[in-house]
């Protein structure tokens, strides 16, 4: 192949990827789908910039509309999430953890944080950001019934290990954290509350699942891109009096670039939450319990059937019976039914190549438009082809039927078909 066709190979590829998706169901519950005019600010020339230090006094010249569009990012991520202190500078969730980790600890200390097995993201543990940062981490009993953290436990452990830094949240989050019950724990210790809501920042901003910064914790460490539907990305909401150790840790410490196309998806991303976030993320939380609740009906192991499933975007279900995690995501991949395996609690990390589970996320059928009732559907199509062995290439056509209704990205200014906003659809 001639390099020009090598060029030429990665768009017919992406356009072969567009085709696909927009007849699939995507349900990984880390990713969303961001409206045709987040799409199109984030392929404009902001791409090709460099605007470090603040607004109004870079150490670059050319900056005179970034600086506008980054004061309009801080102000509407200060009013959606009515947080004293914003910094939109992170270019991941875990480079946004890893400055919360510079700002407020040092070499040696503790950090408090769930086991990845038990839904902690792998920056939470000593193999990834928690270790680079030279931190040593003591895990939260759990409760494997509640799939939440056990309080009582947690307590006592809190005043044996003394951790500098206590982390709540996670990658597998059913149900809010108990940041209320443990904060005076934290206190006895001197211990700070971080909370990683990577996942669910997207119901946070719409009024849904839990109120950290309300409810006692010190910072909010977090991407932009899952629930919340932005372009990739991160971000850190703080009180006010931690400002400058956190500006410190990001910029000079972690970000040079900020990534400027990113933050302008980010600005009208805001905008579109602060206009349509609390429908749609109470719409996700219906269409999470609508979905657990039809797949427990047609036969499905879903966890926490007595706490109602779930508060969240996500649904789990073991599937151990009917082949395990892999086999399960294999099959429905091949139907255009988009999802991840997953561990569950009682599994043991060996058995990641194929764990029990699988973990689903409702937040990008709700974008396009999907109800209840469409989670009926859902579930049907998941019954034919794991219960009932259906062929796949029928339920496939089913699939993309179906999909042909849901085209376009609601909750946003411009509902038009994101995958027709490139002229090589
Ligand atoms: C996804 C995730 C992250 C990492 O975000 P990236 O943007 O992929 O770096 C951090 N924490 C949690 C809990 C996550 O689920």
């Amino acid at each position: 192949m001639s390099y020009r066709e090598y060029a030429f190979k990665v768009r017919e590829t992406i356009k072969k990827h567009h085709q696909w998706m927009s007849k699939s169901l995507p349900m990984i519950a880390s990713e969303n789908i961001t409206s045709a005019l987040v799409r199109e600010v984030t392929a404009s020339d902001f791409a090709h910039r460099y605007a470090e230090g603040k607004p109004g006094k870079r150490l670059y010249q050319g900056c005179k509309y970034i600086d506008e569009v980054e004061n309009i990012a801080v102000d509407l991520a200060k009013k959606l999430f009515d947080a004293p202190y914003v910094n939109v500078l992170p270019t991941s969730g875990v480079v946004s953890n890893l400055s919360v980790y510079t700002a407020f600890s040092k070499p040696g200390d503790t950090l408090m944080a769930l086991k990845v097995t038990h839904g902690g993201h792998i920056s939470h543990a000593e193999l990834s950001a928690a270790g680079v940062r030279g931190l040593k981490v003591k895990t939260f009993p759990f409760d494997h019934e509640k799939m939440n953290i056990d309080v009582e436990k947690s307590i006592e452990k809190i005043r044996e290990v003394k951790p500098r830094i206590i982390l709540f949240g996670a990658s597998v989050f059913l149900f809010p954290h108990p940041v209320r019950e443990l904060r005076e724990a934290a206190d006895e210790v001197g211990a700070t509350v971080m909370y990683d809501a990577a996942h669910v920042l997207g119901l946070i901003a719409g009024g849904e699942f839990q109120q950290p910064l309300k409810e006692g914790v010190d910072v909010i460490s977090s991407s932009r891109h899952k629930t919340f539907p932005g372009p990739q990305g991160g971000i850190i909401l703080a009180k006010e009096e931690y400002s400058k150790i956190i500006d410190r840790a990001v910029f000079p410490g972690l970000v040079s670039n900020h990534h400027l196309h990113h933050l302008a998806g980010l600005a009208v991303a805001l905008a579109e939450m602060l206009e349509f976030g609390k429908s749609y993320a109470s719409q996700i939380v219906k269409n999470s319990k609508a979905l657990a609740k039809a797949l427990d009906d047609r036969g499905f192991n879903v966890l926490c059937k007595d706490q109602g499933y779930t508060k969240s975007h996500h649904v789990l279900v073991d599937v151990s019976e009917q082949g395990g995690g892999t086999f399960v995501a294999e099959t429905l991949e091949k139907a255009n039914i988009i999802i991840n395996k997953n561990l569950l609690p009682w599994d043991d990390i060996s058995k990641a190549a194929n764990p029990s589970g699988i973990r689903l996320g409702t937040q990008e059928l709700t974008r396009i438009g999907m109800k209840e009732g469409e989670m009926e559907e859902v579930a049907d199509f998941f019954k034919r082809l794991v219960i009932d062995r259906e062929s796949v290439e029928k339920v496939k056509n089913d699939v993309v039927e179906m999909r042909e209704n849901f085209t376009e990205v609601r909750y946003a200014f411009d509902s038009q078909n994101p995958y027709k906003y490139y002229e090589f659809l």
